[in-house]
């Protein structure tokens, strides 16, 4: 294992594009960053250096937002929805053209295997595309039948236009970079909004070669602009930049309330998808080799390092042995490895510092709890950790409380007691983002998805995700919803128009 991903081939194309200057895309154009400062590209399966990127700062921020609000009153804002939808399906089919360059950047960049990387591109990131395009000709008013100022019906009439609300600031995170980069974009597009798009610093590369697509596709110059930069840097002066009037933020809930604060300027609008610490509930009836299977996609998924993971395992005690051996014989054969290797089932975490906090935890899950399997970080070069079971404790411990994003599960039984004293311990949490329930008997199932405190529950399956799904996060998950129709919603605004056709009587 950890073999150097250098020794996996990547086409000429990928290759190319690493050994090219990375620079900020504003305006339709690449150029440096004012400071010109740059920052390293790290590969997380091998600790090696694999480009470097200017580093955007404030006065980049500035220039973007700039270009962004030109473009929002430009040839865009004259562009039909129909155009609209056309220039979003070019950059969808051209995403798929570009799947393999795509796919290998990913990987090089975040770590993960190839199989999830070609998944997140093929299967997501231009369906995501092709799912908002078919909505930018379906975004209208309404006709309202009233009757202001004591007119008689029919003296008026009122409409209602759904509007983009204009400059859009989008932060993403470093765990699924072209998804995040992908379903910001599609809803903002399809509304006819432009954006500045602020990547996380660990992981710019796939949202860069993104920005050439963008151009290919024919969407106008300023419409995307690509600013890579520190959080605290770029991205603060992207959340608290006057011309932005929405920022749509995905990453920590901690982060996440500084975008609140810094929005409070202009009152701009911001939603917020946040942290996780989901709950998978399984009852004595369900198929144990699904469960086994589920369990561990939800929690190991992305090295863990997903905010939908199901990271509380609730099993009843009749199979609770059965699962847990399941879930640990499972875990204990998985194939650490770089994503460049097709037989890799888990690659690195995403950093040195995401290891540390990690194997934190696991120090934290020794002290409190009883580890079935994992909890060891492999010798050698890369950001590996084991898939890691801890059972035999309660919801307080450190380990249960907090997000990881890491490959920590932590596993308990219950006995026999109705679904609200269960659905009370799986909502023992300060999130409430995704969970699932596992059970053959419909009627328990539903039952328990409705007690689940969370934005999305899955029934035998865990965290099922498609683009018309609204997907975000209740309690400290989150505000507002993205995905489906309610995920256009943030980046609309309504104007109601009224005129009347005679004079009112008083
Ligand atoms: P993070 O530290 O909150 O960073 C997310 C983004 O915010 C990055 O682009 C980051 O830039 C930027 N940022 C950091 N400080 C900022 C500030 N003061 N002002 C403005 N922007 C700032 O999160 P992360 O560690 O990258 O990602 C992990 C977290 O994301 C987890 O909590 C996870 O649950 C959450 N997440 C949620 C969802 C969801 O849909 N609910 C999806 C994925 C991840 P830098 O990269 O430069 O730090
Ligand atoms: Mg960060």
């Amino acid at each position: 294992m950890n073999a150097a991903a250098e020794t996996f081939a990547i086409s000429t194309e990928t290759r190319a594009f690493l050994d090219r200057k990375h620079q900020l895309f504003i305006d339709g154009k690449w150029q440096d960053a004012i400071s010109g400062e740059t920052f390293p590209v790290i590969d997380p399966a091998t600790e090696a250096q694999i480009a470097t990127v200017q580093l955007g700062g404030e006065k980049d921020i500035d220039a973007a937002v700039a270009a962004a609000n030109k473009a929002f009153k430009g040839e865009w804002s004259k562009m039909t929805a129909h155009q609209r939808t056309r220039v979003m399906l070019k950059l969808a089919d051209l995403i798929d053209a570009n799947m393999q360059t795509l796919a290998e950047l990913e990987v090089l960049d975040n770590g993960l295997p190839m199989m999830l990387a070609q998944y997140t591109i093929a299967g997501y990131a231009s369906e995501f595309l092709r799912y908002y395009a078919g909505w930018a000709t379906k975004i209208h008013g309404d006709t309202i039948p009233v009757s202001p100022m004591g007119l008689p019906n029919g003296e008026s009439l009122t409409y209602t236009r759904r509007e983009p609300v204009g400059v859009v600031g989008a932060i993403i995170p470093w765990n699924a970079p072209i998804a995040m980069f992908v379903l910001k974009l599609a809803p903002a597009l399809a509304t006819g909004c432009t954006m500045v798009i602020k990547p996380a610093e660990l992981t710019p590369l796939t949202a860069l070669y993104m920005c050439e697509l963008i151009k290919q596709a024919g969407i106008p110059d300023g419409v995307v602009n690509v600013v890579p930069g520190l959080g605290h840097v770029a991205g603060a002066a992207l959340s608290s930049h006057d011309d932005v009037q929405k920022v749509s933020f995905t990453g920590s809930t901690a982060v996440g309330k500084k975008i609140v604060e810094s929005a409070l300027g202009n009152l701009k609008k911001v939603t917020l998808e946040l942290g996780g610490k989901s709950p998978v509930v399984v009852f004595p009836d369900a198929d144990v080799e699904a469960v086994v299977g589920g369990a561990i996609r939800a929690a190991f998924f992305l090295q863990g390092q997903n905010c939908m993971a199901g990271t509380r395992l609730f099993v009843h005690q009749d199979i609770f042995d059965q699962v847990i051996g399941g879930v640990a014989a499972i875990a204990g054969q998985m194939k650490l490895g770089p994503g460049l290797d097709p037989s890799s089932q888990l690659g690195p975490l995403i950093s040195a510092d995401q290891r540390e906090r990690v194997m934190g935890y696991i120090q934290a899950g020794k002290d409190e709890a009883e580890l079935i399997c994992g909890g060891n970080a492999p010798d050698g070069k890369g950001f590996f950790v084991e898939p890691t079971l801890f059972t035999n404790s309660n919801q307080n411990i450190k380990i249960a409380r907090e997000e990881i994003f890491g490959p920590v599960l932590y596993a308990q039984s219950f006995g026999d007691s109705d679904l609200e004293t269960i659905a009370a311990e799986a909502n023992k949490s300060i999130y409430g983002l995704s969970g699932s329930v596992w059970t053959k008997d419909i009627a328990v199932g539903l039952k328990m998805a409705q007690l689940i405190d969370s934005g999305q529950v899955s029934i035998n399956c865990h965290a099922a995700v498609d683009p018309a799904i609204p997907f975000g996060g209740n309690k400290m998950s989150g505000w507002g919803r993205e995905f489906g129709k309610e995920g256009l919603e943030p980046y609309l605004k309504t104007k109601a128009t009224t005129v009347i056709f005679s004079q009112p009587p008083f």
